[in-house]
């Protein structure tokens, strides 16, 4: 038996998580935490019986309390629950499927408390990997990529030295917008952002996809799970998503990993590396592809990737602003308070407005983002 736990279960990550343990009956569900979604939370605590389940919302939480009465499962909430889960005795994988910045203390306190990281939630790792990943050198403990590229990039590696790695190819699907100019973007509506060509994920992500400010999270994201430096990271657009990323050798060998676009494999591969499981689904028919084609990324009018380059390029607390801008812009953006343009001007007027802390500790992290939130605001509210 494995016993894991899903912070962010109701969520698309997590609800595909759920999926993988049905069809695994040597995985255990002992801890689940979800932001507000009571009823979904409900029925996967009756389907799955952890020990423990958080909900952020407190009251929601006294709530879900009483319906829940007649089951073992204790339920926590806020931070202090999230902290509780991520270090529940009996848990060996944290599936770390929350959004956004929330994730950085559970995920400390889950490898503190020498848990396996499965990590889907790339905003934690883009803002305190120079904390993250020391700590779990220090501490013995795996980060096992689940976001679909890195997970490819980590399968490529896989009995390669990987002081041989010349180059990281970063496969991005381009997003709905691709092809398109500034001047094209003007109107886009919350609706025309949230039609991912290829995948079925959450709100946030499927419009970071469309900005490709999510290349540049997952950028970034690849600096820290594998120790490579920024000049080292080429995004390639390839519309299909067949090919989930690639690492070029000192040969000239590229290693990639191809499959269908489904989450589901990276996160069965991050729950039982190094086996890999059977799985039922689609398989790759390359005369139905019959191509794959490939494309520069058009920085131009999609700033979002050059400027995580920027940010990563100065390092310290730049990325935190980056990432925390963006996270303040989407909200604003799918509550149709800005247009999706004035996305990307947000974050970069945060980083503009910003002076870089070298090394932030996990509370100047929160500070840096309290302030790129702030300076966003206070642009609001002119
Ligand atoms: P989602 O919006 O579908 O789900 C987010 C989950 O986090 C929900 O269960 C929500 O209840 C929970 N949550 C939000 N705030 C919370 C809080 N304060 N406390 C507790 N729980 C909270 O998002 P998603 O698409 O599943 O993405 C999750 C993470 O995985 C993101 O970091 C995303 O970038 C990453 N990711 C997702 C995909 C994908 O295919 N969906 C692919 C790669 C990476
Ligand atoms: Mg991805």
């Amino acid at each position: 038996m494995k016993k894991i736990g899903i912070l962010g279960s109701t969520g698309s990550i997590g609800t595909q998580t759920l999926e993988i343990v049905r069809n695994n009956p040597d995985l255990e569900v002992c801890a689940l935490a979800a932001g507000s979604n009571a009823a979904l939370l409900e029925e996967q605590i009756r389907e799955f019986s952890p020990g423990a389940a958080a909900l952020w919302d407190e009251e929601a939480a006294a709530e879900l309390r009483l319906k829940v009465k007649d089951t073992p499962t204790r339920i926590l909430s806020g931070m202090e629950g999230l902290l509780e889960i991520a270090q529940m005795d009996e848990m060996e994988v944290l599936v770390t499927a929350i959004v956004g910045m929330i994730g950085i203390k559970p995920t400390i306190a889950a490898i503190e408390a020498g848990k396996t990281i499965a990590l889907a939630n790339k905003e934690t790792l883009v803002t305190a990997g120079h904390l993250i990943i020391p700590l779990a050198a220090e501490r013995g403990v795996s980060i096992l990529p689940v976001d679909s590229e890195h997970s490819a990039i980590f399968q490529s590696m896989q009995g390669e030295n990987r002081e041989r790695i010349s180059k990281i190819l970063l496969t991005a699907s381009g997003g709905p917008f691709r092809g398109r100019r500034r001047d094209d973007l003007t109107e886009i509506t919350v609706e025309d952002a949230l039609k991912h060509p290829n995948w079925s994920m959450g709100k946030k992500i499927t419009v970071d996809s469309a900005t490709l400010v999510n290349k540049g999270l997952e950028v970034i994201e690849a600096k820290w799970l594998f120790g490579v430096e920024p000049e080292k990271i080429q995004v390639v657009v390839h519309p299909q998503s067949i090919i989930h990323s690639m690492v070029e050798y000192a040969d000239g060998a590229i290693m990639a990993q191809l499959g269908m676009p489904d989450m589901k494999l990276p996160i069965q591969y991050a729950l039982f590396y190094p086996d890999r499981r059977p799985m039922q689904g689609k398989r790759v028919d390359f005369f139905e592809l019959s191509t794959l084609t490939f494309e520069k990324p058009d920085t131009q009018t999609f700033r979002g990737l050059a400027m995580a380059y920027e940010a990563l390029r100065e390092g310290g607390s730049m990325p935190t602003v980056f990432n925390a801008a963006n996270e303040r812009a989407v909200s604003l953006f799918l509550e149709r308070r800005i247009r999706f343009l004035e996305i990307c001007d947000l974050i970069q007027g945060a980083m503009e407005n910003h002076k870089t802390m070298a090394r932030p500790c996990v509370e100047e992290i929160l500070q840096a983002q309290a302030q790129a939130c702030d300076y966003i605001n206070g642009r609001m509210s002119r």
